[in-house]
């Protein structure tokens, strides 16, 4: 698809200006997706828009919310001279209460960076007489292209390739925040590929439950203003519905190929979401019919129970959208940055501490 007219100028200042027409109430709006808090940082959006229009950062960035009880499950398994561990790279350098996966590294441990989960299954073919975990983090984007990875898998007989499955789902999430009385919020941004897998209709329960407009929106600047000006015409009818501005990706109903195979590979089961908790069936866990490349069934592994935050880190409060990088002692003066990241939100390529940094909110 041709994305100029999602890139242009022209088309950008004249939602803008439509936007700056419309929008007289308070406004405060959470994107619940990484990509979008990039987007928006890396398009200087929140400069542009009136100051009656706060966004406010979510929990949508998958590197971000894995908890450190789970790191340290990582850790421990890379600690087994029979075991090779593969995932993506941002998640070696998130510290744990045991250090982070590159560290494992330099102390020996074979730890690889791979770009798709069929990369680690590579490795497993590779490497008959070695265990290949692949720590498998994401949301439901992701989750379809882990499912698909193992049913390879399966058909073709790789019996040393294990997925540890810490794959989470963005609904429960999002009733978490809107649920917790925390945070005041106006309207919700809902992701874009996470859309893309679930459809539009699975936001319904935002409106009818807490009578937020809520609009999915694409990636582009174009797409956002969009999105915003979709937003900000609800607020200021009093409406509250779910709405497209991304219909070019998300059906109504989802990808039901992409969806079929997520209930033939997963169940839902507890998560643990760093600076939230543990939320029920906010998970995704291997089926029993393919535990057989479980990592928990196969290497016999506690699943964590307890996580703690770096000392000083506030990007619990960060994922929950109660608190800015700003407001954390640890910021640039208390050098976490990118090269010495704290905490995972500086990590991500998709964190909002790594979005202040990288441009320069600040
Ligand atoms: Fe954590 Fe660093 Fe962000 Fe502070 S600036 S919240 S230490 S990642």
């Amino acid at each position: 698809m041709d994305l100029k007219a999602f890139t242009n100028s022209d088309s950008a200042k004249i939602i803008l200006n439509s936007i700056k027409a419309i929008s007289k109430k308070e406004c405060r709006l959470m994107e619940f997706c990484g990509g979008h808090t990039m987007a928006i940082f890396k398009y200087g959006l929140r400069q542009l828009l009136p100051p009656n229009i706060t966004l406010i950062s979510g929990p949508g960035c998958p590197v971000c919310v894995t908890s450190t009880g789970d790191l340290d499950m990582a850790i421990a398994l890379s600690q087994r001279s029979d075991v090779i561990i593969t995932s993506f790279g941002d998640l070696l350098r998130i510290p744990s209460n045991n250090g982070t996966l590159l560290q494992a590294r330099s102390s020996g441990a074979d730890v690889r960076t791979v770009y798709s989960t069929l990369a680690a299954l590579d490795i497993a073919k590779q490497n008959p007489h070695k265990k290949v975990v692949f720590i498998g983090i994401g949301f439901e984007t992701t989750a379809p292209t882990i499912a698909a990875a193992i049913k390879q898998a399966a058909d073709s007989g790789v019996n040393n390739f294990t997925v540890l499955c810490l794959c989470k789902l963005t609904p429960p999430v999002t009733h978490a925040i809107l649920g917790s009385g925390q945070i005041n919020l106006t309207g919700i941004i809902a992701p874009g590929h996470v859309s893309a897998i679930i459809g539009s209709d699975a936001w319904k329960f935002i409106p009818d439950k807490y009578r937020l407009p809520t609009v999915i929106s694409g990636f582009e600047e174009t797409d956002i203003l969009y999105c915003l000006e979709l937003l900000i015409s609800q607020v200021e009818k009093n409406q509250a519905k779910v709405e497209s501005a991304y219909t070019r990706s998300v059906p109504p109903q989802g990808n039901k190929v992409a969806l079929d195979l997520m209930g033939e590979l997963f169940e839902s089961t507890r998560a643990d979401w760093r600076g939230i908790g543990i939320l029920p069936n906010s998970g995704l866990k291997i089926c029993q019919k393919y535990q057989d490349f479980d990592t928990v069934h196969v290497l016999g592994l506690e699943v964590s129970q307890e996580s703690k935050e770096v000392p000083g880190c506030i990007c619990g409060d960060i994922i929950r959208g109660l608190k800015t990088p700003m407001e954390c002692n640890l910021f640039l003066k208390g050098s976490c940055t990118p090269q010495n990241a704290k905490g995972p939100c500086m990590v991500s390529s998709e964190g909002t501490c790594a979005a202040y940094y990288q441009y320069g909110t600040y």
